[in-house]
């Protein structure tokens, strides 16, 4: 936790992308938030306490990594764009950061495996094109995460916290349960964005909750959910045949968990696709 000399505004963001040459990208879904009392708002939601190990997909020019600085114990900022995670100590330094409060990733976060601390809380503004497969790659190998905030397109954010029966109701929400519970936690302004989206944004909130089962039974539970929902308008037993060998096998695998075979992958939750994994193991 450190007293900062204040956050990033919106002039002094832009003077920032001005100076290291940097036009915000789409291919990297860079829109950065310029408006300070959102990055409090976002920190906040996420439940920050001065001695968590924040984690940060994405810190960008460091507007909200500023205000995760201000209420944790340090930032462990992963930042694809080499020129934007050069820049952040600069940034950090002039608003009187101590060197010791954030550490920067120069790399990929899909292919970050390892961080160099055990996360506590993960917030982040992510990349757009990324947000989905990214999110549950931080859930699945950093088990220490027992919270976070993201603030994604409100349409993956539609996605992420949907119940059962609902047009938005899919394979990332389902597979996000598996380790956390999800909830929506409101939507933001596009004027908050520079440069300003097309689309709505919103806030997930998530919450780490006990393991449904080890790895092994994970991945079978996962290959059933991405066969429900690859043809979503069919009968489970129809969407499953092919995992199990004919429309008859499948149906009796899925009675045998309990689960009506004519339902739709829609309607099921991660213990009724937990059921029907074990039950093909059995
Ligand atoms: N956190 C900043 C903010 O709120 O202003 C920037 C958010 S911007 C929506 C997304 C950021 O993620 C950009 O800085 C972009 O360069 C970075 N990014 C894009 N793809 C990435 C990836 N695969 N791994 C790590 N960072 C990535």
């Amino acid at each position: 936790m450190s007293e900062l000399k204040g956050l990033l505004g919106a002039t002094e963001i832009r003077e920032i992308a001005a100076r290291i040459g940097v036009t915000p990208t789409k291919k990297l879904g860079q829109n950065f938030v310029v408006d300070a009392n959102v990055c409090r708002k976002i920190v906040s939601v996420a439940d920050v306490s001065p001695n968590d190990i924040v984690v940060e997909i994405g810190p960008g020019l460091g507007s909200l990594s500023l205000a995760i600085i201000e209420s944790a114990k340090h930032l462990l900022a992963v930042e694809i764009d080499s020129r934007l995670a050069a820049e952040l100590p600069q940034t950090f330094d002039r608003h009187e950061v101590a060197t010791d409060a954030f550490t920067i990733i120069n790399q990929d976060a899909l292919a970050v495996d390892e961080l160099p601390m055990q996360p506590d809380v993960l917030v982040a503004n992510l990349p757009y094109n990324i947000s989905v497969p990214v999110l549950l790659h931080f859930f699945e190998r950093f088990p220490t995460l027992r919270s976070g905030v993201v603030m994604v397109q409100s349409e993956v954010a539609d996605r992420l916290a949907a119940v059962p029966g609902s047009k938005s109701y899919g394979s990332p929400s389902v597979k996000a349960t598996w380790w956390m519970q999800m909830s929506a936690a409101g939507g933001v302004a596009r004027s908050i964005f520079w440069p300003v989206p097309n689309v709505d944004s919103s806030l997930v909130k998530f919450v780490r909750h006990e393991p449904a089962g080890d790895e092994a039974l994970r991945l079978r539970t996962f290959e059933i959910i991405d066969a429900a929902f690859a043809q979503r308008r069919k009968m489970l037993r129809a969407a499953l045949s092919g995992m199990f060998g004919g429309s008859s096998q499948a149906s009796a695998v899925i009675e045998s968990a309990g689960i009506d075979p004519t339902l739709r992958g829609e309607a099921l939750l991660l213990p009724d696709f937990i059921k029907i994994a074990e039950a093909s193991h059995s």
